[in-house]
């Protein structure tokens, strides 16, 4: 019993675990994934940020660069003549202050200043020699110091001539660049290595900052950038991973609790029986019955054995009671049945040679154990005689009478196992008739210690010879005890005394060294 808790223990233990682990791993997976999902929300939020403040940067630039172009007919025609027409085109884009006509590499003509003169490549060289098309610059004219942003439109390729616009681009920015907290806590307007910032109306050597992540995303119509300074994605998304460990844990347990009860069957023992009866883990060991008088050996009796790679050797006690429970106990004795047929040709062919099976009593039901022997045990032709071996447990069998007299029809021979014991009880052997009787092994191990077990014994003696029932002693383990049931007509002894059960396939073996022995003159 110690032995059967145990094992149930160890099941339950590695259940527990299993459904712990997966809780563990439900837990940090969650927590992981939320933590990437919410890493990538906001790298994507700085993403779309930068994306869309391009979009509408370039949406301003793009009318500025068609009115210039459609305006470059003007550049070369004198100041006076152009200026009007200049000065209307301008009131129509808000975003542009001035705008100056260069034409043979002067600034000639001014849409505030009218007629003026200064030289263009001198002033603006990243404009005149660098081709560059834009520039950061400080205005000079209207609003002196604040920042404006240079459009400049060539007319020729060597940028002798074209039109200047001259671009409010702080009210773009403060317009266009305003952070979203948390991720963006900076937006840089940039444009050809000078940077405008959101909120600072200064213009600055652009310089990488190295604490803050950033993110850069070019126009591809223009040449500017916008670069995005906050707080790194993961720190971010790391902040956040506190408020998602509630539902986390309560996913996590209810996977855990799942698994729990999922593995209930497949972790089960009775699951781990149905499994080893496919694979093959069990297998019938055999004890010799020895007849009390001769010494020669009158049979066997087939017992189970499981060997679960996962759990090591199981003793039938553990399986037994629990394969009974779970309707797993006849699949088991069928395949006892099937090894011994296996096992025939090797075994004598003699009716006075008996092989006792355990069979249990819910397999008398609805005739399951006549059916089986039916399709398995009789189409063999066996010789030698089989006993059924009937043990109950749990509660007084309730075994079908005609199940026992068909049995006894079909020439098997009935045992009552563990006699004395348990719920065996006298009333069986008027409504069970049986052949044999076993004497239980803790009576065999009374014998000359426990005088009262040892008066039961002394009575099942007695009691089976009144009826004319064979008697069988299990559990001899002394020769003492073997001389005192010989003494008192026990038919056959059973037990470690004589041989301890063995795979059935060492039986023949066994036999041959016997009788060999039997015949040796210390033993006549
Ligand atoms: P059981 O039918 O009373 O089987 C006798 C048990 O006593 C066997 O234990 C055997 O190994 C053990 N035994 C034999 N000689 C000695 C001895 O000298 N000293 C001691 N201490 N023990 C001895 P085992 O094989 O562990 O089986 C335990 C029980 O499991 C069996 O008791 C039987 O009730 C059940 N069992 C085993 N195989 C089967 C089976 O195929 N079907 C069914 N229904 N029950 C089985
Ligand atoms: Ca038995
Ligand atoms: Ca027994």
């Amino acid at each position: 019993m110690q032995m059967s808790q145990e094992v149930l223990g160890q099941f339950r233990r590695k259940r527990f675990l299993i459904a712990a682990v997966v809780a563990a791993l439900v837990l940090i997976l969650t927590l992981s994934l939320r933590y990437m999902e919410e890493k990538g929300r906001i790298e994507q939020q700085s993403r779309t940020f930068a994306y869309n403040a391009i979009q509408r940067f370039d949406r301003m630039f793009s009318p500025l660069d068609v009115a210039a172009n459609n305006t470059l007919g003007l550049v070369g025609l004198s100041c006076e003549q152009v200026r009007f027409p200049l000065v209307e085109k301008l009131a129509m884009l808000q975003t542009v202050r001035s705008v100056l006509l260069v034409d043979d590499d002067r600034i000639y003509c001014s849409s505030i200043y009218g007629s003026v003169s200064i030289p263009f490549s001198d002033t603006y060289p990243e404009l005149a020699v660098n081709n560059q098309r834009m520039k950061l610059a400080v205005d000079q004219d209207l609003l002196k110091g604040s920042p404006v942003l240079l459009l400049w439109t060539p007319r020729s390729l060597d940028n002798r001539s074209g039109i200047m616009q001259v671009v409010n681009i702080e009210l773009m920015t403060n317009y266009l660049l305003e952070p979203t907290l948390p991720w963006v806590e900076r937006a840089i307007f940039k444009v050809a290595g000078k940077s405008l910032e959101y909120g600072n109306p200064m213009i600055e050597e652009a310089v990488p900052s190295e604490d803050e992540v950033s993110v850069e995303q070019a126009s591809l119509r223009y040449p500017f950038t916008i670069t995005l300074f906050g707080p790194s994605p993961a720190r971010l998304a790391l902040v956040t991973v506190p408020s998602q460990l509630p539902l986390a844990l309560l996913l996590s347990m209810l996977m855990g609790y799942i698994v729990w009860l999922a593995t209930a069957n497949r972790m089960s023992l009775s699951w781990q029986i149905s499994y080893g009866i496919t694979a093959r883990e069990f297998m019938v060991y055999a004890q010799p019955l020895i007849n009390a008088r001769t010494g020669a050996c009158d049979g066997i009796e087939l017992l189970l054995r499981w060997h679960n790679p996962r759990q090591g050797w199981i003793p039938p006690d553990v399986f037994i009671p629990l394969a009974e429970r779970q309707n797993l106990i006849a699949p088991l004795t069928r395949f006892v049945i099937g090894e011994a047929v296996r096992h025939l040709p090797s075994l004598p062919a003699r009716n006075s040679f008996h092989i006792a099976i355990n069979v249990a009593a819910s397999h008398f039901h609805d005739k399951a154990i006549i059916d089986d022997l039916q399709s398995l045990w009789w189409p063999a032709n066996p010789k030698p005689q089989l006993i059924v071996e009937l043990t109950e447990r749990d509660s007084l069998p309730v075994v079908d009478q005609r199940v026992v007299s068909h049995l006894h029809e079909i020439g098997v021979q009935l045992a009552i196992d563990d006699f004395g014991t348990g719920h065996s009880s006298l009333s069986y052997l008027k409504t069970l008739s049986p052949d044999i009787l076993k004497i239980d092994k803790v009576f065999t191990a009374a014998i000359g210690t426990d005088a009262i077990n040892a008066t039961v014994t002394d009575m099942v003696i007695s009691l089976a010879q009144r009826l004319n029932i064979s008697l069988v002693a299990e559990g001899v383990e002394t020769a003492e005890q073997a001389e005192y049931l010989r003494e008192r007509g026990v038919d056959v002894l059973q037990g470690y005394f004589y041989a301890r059960p063995m795979p059935l396939a060492d039986i023949p073996d066994w036999l041959v060294d016997h009788e060999a022995h039997l015949r040796t003159p210390a033993h006549v």
